[in-house]
């Protein structure tokens, strides 16, 4: 354990629940490794106190958070002051509060796109998109691909009517990127998966090792890549599969680690060692 003094900063991670992150032995391994004196510490806040939470953030100066599952739009109306990114999207998953004064700011659309062009090497720019799932995550992974310049992103969700909001959110916001609305249904997208460059899965199956059901992948092209937001000890059953038919895929580990030094960046200004939250997740979830 560190010596923590007067001088420590605290940060830390506004979720309901928050038991399960990975988001405390990734930054405290970064603060440990740059000499930062500072500790990050999961803070279990139900969703009828996170204005009282958010307002804890001055009192107690708290330097900043990163904020999860439930509470990622509504804290938009909460802090001062909303970054071009987390406006865009209507979400924020990490806070910055410099003298009382509390920027929302979301590091998942950037994380997702530096995991993509890292860990995968894809580049959107005139590509054709499938995303699966049509909520929180899928908005920052459009934001991320339309300002990557994709020259069609499909959202196909089980319930059409959220990917055609979705869709029609999207459309007014981007020249040069077209926007469709698709069901996630076996049958509907067959069509469409050999015209595809990249899957994405935002959805959160695959959490419990569970598989999409009926969906024929071998369609795609064989030249096709899958991102996989979700992870798992050992990858998740759609990346696994899809590996083993050829594919080039990942899972979101390297999202969760990229997502993470730029909220560390956005806090201390300094970026971790290339590779460290990686390895430290990487450690912890897969024994590696
Ligand atoms: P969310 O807001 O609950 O959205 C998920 C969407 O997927 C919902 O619209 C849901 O519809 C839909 N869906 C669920 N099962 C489906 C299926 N079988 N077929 C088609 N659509 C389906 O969740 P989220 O915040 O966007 O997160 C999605 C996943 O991404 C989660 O597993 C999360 O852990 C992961 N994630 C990873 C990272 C990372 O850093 N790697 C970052 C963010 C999120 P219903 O609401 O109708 O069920």
């Amino acid at each position: 354990m560190r010596d923590i003094d007067g001088h420590t900063r605290i940060y830390g991670l506004f979720g309901f629940p928050v038991e399960h992150s990975l988001s405390p032995a990734m930054h405290n391994e970064a603060f440990e490794k740059m000499g930062i004196n500072a500790l990050y510490l999961p803070f279990r806040v139900a969703p009828e106190r996170l204005e009282e939470a958010v307002s804890s953030l001055r009192a107690l100066a708290i330097a900043g958070v990163n904020v999860t599952i439930p509470h990622k739009e509504r804290v938009c109306v909460l802090v001062d002051d909303l970054a071009a990114e987390a406006r865009l999207i209507g979400a924020v998953n990490t806070i910055v509060n410099r003298q009382e004064k509390l920027t929302g700011h979301n590091t998942d659309c950037s994380g997702f796109m530096a995991s993509l062009t890292g860990d995968l090497g894809f580049d959107p720019r005139g590509k054709r998109i499938l995303v699966l799932g049509a909520g929180g995550a899928c908005r920052a992974v459009a934001t991320g691909l339309c300002l990557g310049r994709a020259a069609w992103i499909g959202i196909a969700d089980g319930d059409m009517a959220k990917a055609r909001r979705l869709a029609r959110f999207f459309s007014g916001q981007f020249e040069g990127t077209q926007i469709a609305s698709l069901l996630c249904d076996p049958q509907a997208l067959a069509a469409l998966l050999p015209t595809i460059d990249l899957l994405v899965n935002a959805t959160p199956v695959g959490m419990r090792g569970e598989s999409f059901v009926g969906h024929d992948w071998r369609l795609l092209p064989l030249s096709a890549a899958v991102y996989d937001l979700v992870y798992s000890p050992h990858s998740t059953p759609l990346v696994r599969t899809l590996r083993a038919m050829g594919y080039r895929a990942v899972d979101g580990l390297g999202m969760l680690a990229a997502q993470g030094e730029e909220a560390f960046n956005l806090w201390t200004g300094k970026r971790p060692p290339p590779g460290l939250m990686k390895m430290r997740l990487e450690k912890l979830i897969r024994g590696g």
